[in-house]
């Protein structure tokens, strides 16, 4: 067979897996650890998949050391099935939450959660386009709010938390869908952290949750039991059939990324690459980045060209060079180049010396 040649995938989500991984699972379709058939067709109840399954929680423990007090909840739904179910298990009598809005996603999260409580929006970029996150000297925060939501990387818009929020005694509670595992985290600081697995973590069709234990017990009665966090915390997440070959592929991943040094090594990496990328675009009088220096997004990088007609020649380009996905969300316009731990430095050079070739014949 010949070695193919795949094109760097920038996708915002699904997203590019580690090749790998890829690989491995390919290797293992038709017969997995012996059992004569793929992951896919074994019961999730049987003891190869519940050693499986409690052996890639554990890793994912190690990976981001989630302390003991910490449940880790492997669920369906995605991010946005959580922005109903985080209010449904986390108001726990009380009326109001409060949300900090930063963007698309952030937006979406408070439109739901307003389903179920009062929503007191303690502070917004919108104003500003969503090109910065409101500094906390500016939040309003209720000391009766159930908990602080926030989105710690606005996948579309592109700006991204590098602080963790000083909310007291008032649990915070964080959608880290796309850029969770990109470095360490201090999780202690968190009462609850959720996403989608279809950016950083594995395929689409698995949600995880990461909930401090004291906050469960409190769900409103007309919570759905497969979305009841205490319920399947009991339960192994299994209260209903769980997404078994996402969290299989999830869990060559978990691997891929220790077998490479572990979060410290992805932070590093993830650093030099998105530094390269926006040291291109300030380098550059063509191409314009609007986000506030501080805020970047090192998971999404979101730039726009000097003119939209230039949009469809330059994906064009892209896509011959071997370099994919690279289209805007329609909310922001021009490009958006995600760079998720999947992607290797060599992706970005590449998307660089493009650009700049790019550039150089259009400028
Ligand atoms: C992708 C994404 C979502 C939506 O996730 P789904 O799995 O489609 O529900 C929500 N929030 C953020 C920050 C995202 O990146």
């Amino acid at each position: 067979m010949g070695a193919m040649q795949r094109p760097f995938n920038f996708s915002p989500g699904p997203a590019a897996l580690p090749e790998p991984v890829l690989r491995q699972a390919a290797s293992e379709m038709l017969d997995w650890n012996g059992t004569g058939v793929s992951v896919m067709e074994v019961s999730h109840r049987g003891k190869e998949f519940m050693a499986l399954q409690a052996g890639i929680e554990a890793d994912l423990r190690e990976l981001l050391a989630i302390p003991a007090n910490y449940k880790v909840l492997f669920l369906q739904g995605g991010a946005i099935g959580q922005n109903a179910i985080v209010p449904m298990n986390l108001l726990r009598g009380r009326k109001s939450a409060d949300y900090v809005n930063t963007g698309a996603w952030a937006t979406r999260s408070i439109a739901e959660a307003a389903h179920f409580c009062h929503v007191n929006v303690a502070a917004s970029g919108e104003r500003g386009g969503f090109t910065s996150i409101p500094k906390q000297s500016e939040w309003r925060l209720d000391r009766e709010a159930a908990y602080v939501h926030i989105c710690a990387n606005e996948t579309i818009g592109g700006v991204e938390y590098h602080w963790v929020p000083d909310t007291g005694e008032v649990p915070l509670v964080a959608d880290m869908s796309s850029n969770i595992l990109s470095r360490p985290i201090d999780v202690s600081r968190y009462g609850l952290i959720y996403g989608g697995a279809q950016k950083n973590i594995g395929p689409a069709g698995l949600t995880f949750v990461i909930v401090r234990d004291d906050l469960l017990g409190g769900a409103l009665p007309i919570t759905p039991e497969a979305f009841n966090y205490t319920i399947q915390a009991a339960n192994n997440s299994m209260i209903n059939t769980p997404p078994t070959f996402a969290i299989y592929l999830a869990g060559l991943v978990f691997l891929w990324i220790k077998e490479g040094g572990g979060l410290a090594a992805m932070a590093e990496r993830n650093r030099a690459k998105a530094a390269l990328l926006y040291e291109t675009l300030d380098a550059s009088d063509f191409y314009v980045n609007r986000i506030a220096r501080d805020d970047r997004s090192l998971m999404n990088v979101v730039f726009q060209l000097p003119d939209p007609a230039l949009d469809a020649p330059f994906l064009e380009g892209a896509k011959a060079a071997g370099l994919i996905a690279l289209k805007g969300h329609r909310l922001v316009g021009g490009m958006r180049a995600s760079l998720y731990n999947a992607m290797p430095i060599e992706g970005v050079q590449a998307l660089v010396a493009y650009m700049k070739d790019f550039e150089a014949r259009r400028a």
